[in-house]
């Protein structure tokens, strides 16, 4: 199973900011998004991450000041990435690893798509009910 079935079922669509945009920004985001991180970008160019975790680790040092704050100041610069034809299982290999929720598709130098840790949980679920439905079949033949 590849990074490519996940995109397929829940869309392309990516949620990004650009380095200047403020913290107060990219928390009114990822807030109304309901998601748990944004992609940072410089043009078409992936130059960062920016999760929750990086805004509340700042807001325990300086909270007072944060909302102001320009993004490329908070987020993390050295991005895990992945292609679509990346398997799930290394995907979750690679969240582990790093630990990290959100890994991001790029193909070509291009942003095609997110993957979040609730992404492959919800395909690992699908995948054992499918494999329960064939079961029960296969005993019932
Ligand atoms: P998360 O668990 O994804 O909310 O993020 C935990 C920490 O890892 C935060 O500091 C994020 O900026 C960072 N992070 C999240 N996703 C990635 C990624 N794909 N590559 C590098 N760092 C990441």
């Amino acid at each position: 199973m590849q990074v490519e079935t996940i995109l397929q079922s829940k869309g392309r669509a990516v949620t990004t900011v650009s380095t200047r945009a403020t913290i107060a920004e990219a928390v009114d985001l990822l807030n109304t998004q309901r998601i748990g991180a944004v992609v940072v970008m410089d043009g078409t160019k992936v130059v960062g991450i920016l999760s929750e975790r990086d805004i509340v680790r700042h807001l325990g040092k300086d909270w007072a000041s944060l909302a102001t704050r320009p993004v490329s100041e908070v987020m993390t610069r050295n991005v895990v990435i992945t292609s679509s034809k990346a398997s799930i299982a290394d995907l979750m290999e690679r969240m582990t690893e790093h630990r990290i929720r959100h890994i991001p598709v790029v193909e070509a130098g291009e942003l095609v798509g997110i993957v979040s840790i609730g992404d492959v949980v919800k395909r690992k679920i699908e995948e054992t009910e499918q494999e329960a439905i064939a079961l029960k079949e296969y005993i019932a033949s």
